[in-house]
């Protein structure tokens, strides 16, 4: 899709909010639901990544959003393949409870990247439980069909299932896409709300329980409705580049680059393409703010990204936006960093007036007493 046509879906998707929406907290009427129920569906084309990762967030922890600990939400209900204690035909009780509507109001979480059933002659590519009445595996497609329509807000956890993923790769058998693809762009939930994606391979830990604990305030009514951009991700989280947060940016700013891996220069010449990434894990850290792939050592191999993986590889050589921006920051960058290699040699020695002896050489000069002469005065307890 080009820039203007995505700019024209997305203000599409901007109108249709209504205002007047129940769950529109501007305009919330009746009481903040007290309990909600969050159908995560992890059968899409994935390896569950994105379920295992979010057991590392700590801001907010995925045990603090379902027990309770948070003032002013409503009670949580995680189904989570991956997480809960259900499993088979009990997990499964909840998605037909969800598609009965007793489960009102839900968020639907979708992992994994979404298969084109259409295109294949026999059998299936990603479903979960079994259709009691043909004894058929439930499809994951039919699966968002059913419920999408009728969930307060939809989430796309990790990369798949917001752009596709690796499973969506030029080649691929499955036809695979992101969620947003297989709705429409201009989906909106019962809630009226875009699909929001929280991408990542995998997705960051507290970026998804963050974008849960929003929408959990939106629906509660305290927060306003969640700004999103032109790629559906919520701005707050995704409007910087890997590179702006980045602890080697200095490195790179002084065209100071590493050649192999276990320097602890800027990784561009060996593949990173944080310049160009929007993602914020070197300002948050992985795990209680420590981790962040350039910060740690890794290149950035653009994984929150919808070109992601083919835009950017062959992985581990360098971008070739990369060599142009390096050959140009090199002038400047040399220059730059002789001169703070002089002037930190200078600041780095202590002044050459702090030393024993019985002269001072401070060059300190009394005006009001002291040798008419302005010369040395002797030191405390020595005489002249
Ligand atoms: S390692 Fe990557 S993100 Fe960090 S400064 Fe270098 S190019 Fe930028
Ligand atoms: S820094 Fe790059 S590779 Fe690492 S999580 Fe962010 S987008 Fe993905």
């Amino acid at each position: 899709m080009n820039f203007s046509k995505a700019v024209g879906a997305a203000k599409q998707v901007v109108d249709k909010i209504d205002p007047q929406h129940p769950l529109t907290p501007q305009k919330h009427k009746g009481p903040p639901p007290s309990d909600i129920h969050i159908i995560w569906i992890t059968g899409g084309l994935s390896c569950d990544g994105d379920s295992v990762s979010i057991t590392a967030a700590m801001q907010p922890s995925i045990e603090e959003l379902v027990m309770g600990a948070i003032p002013g939400l409503p009670k949580v209900h995680l189904h989570n393949p991956v997480l809960c204690y259900e499993v088979g035909e009990e997990l499964m009780t909840y998605w037909y409870m969800a598609e009965r509507g007793e489960l009102d109001p839900f968020v639907l979480v979708v992992e994994g990247s979404i298969p084109n059933e259409n295109i294949k002659t026999e059998g299936y590519f990603a479903a979960q439980g079994t259709n009691h009445e043909t004894g058929q595996p439930i499809t994951t497609c039919e699966w968002i069909d059913r419920l999408a329509p009728k969930a307060l807000a939809v989430v796309a956890c990790g990369t798949c299932a917001a752009y596709g993923g690796i499973h969506a790769m030029q080649g691929n058998p499955t036809g695979a896409m992101g969620l947003a693809d297989y709705l429409g762009r201009t989906f909106l939930s019962k809630g009226g709300y875009p699909i929001v994606n929280v991408p990542g391979c995998p997705v960051q830990p507290d970026n998804m329980t963050e974008t849960l604990l929003y929408l959990l305030y939106m629906a509660a009514g305290k927060a306003t409705v969640i700004p999103l951009d032109l790629q559906l991700r919520p701005t707050w989280l995704f409007g910087k580049t890997v590179h702006e947060g980045c602890d080697r940016g200095a490195y790179y700013e002084q065209a100071d680059f590493a050649h192999e891996y276990g320097s602890p220069k800027c990784l561009v010449k060996l593949g990173c393409w944080g310049p160009v990434v929007n993602c914020n894990v070197t300002k948050r850290g992985w795990m209680a703010g420590i981790g962040g792939c350039p910060n740690v050592g890794g290149i950035c191999i653009g994984c929150t990204m919808p070109g992601f993986p083919d835009k950017f590889m062959p992985f581990m050589d360098e971008p070739p936006g990369g060599s142009v921006s390096t050959s140009l920051v090199k002038p400047y960058g040399n220059m730059i960093r002789w001169l703070r290699h002089f002037t930190n040699k200078t600041m780095n020695r202590e002044p050459k007036w702090h030393h024993r002896g019985n002269r001072l050489t401070s060059g300190y000069h009394p005006t009001t007493y002291g040798p008419p002469d302005g010369g040395s005065r002797p030191m405390a307890g020595t005489q002249r």
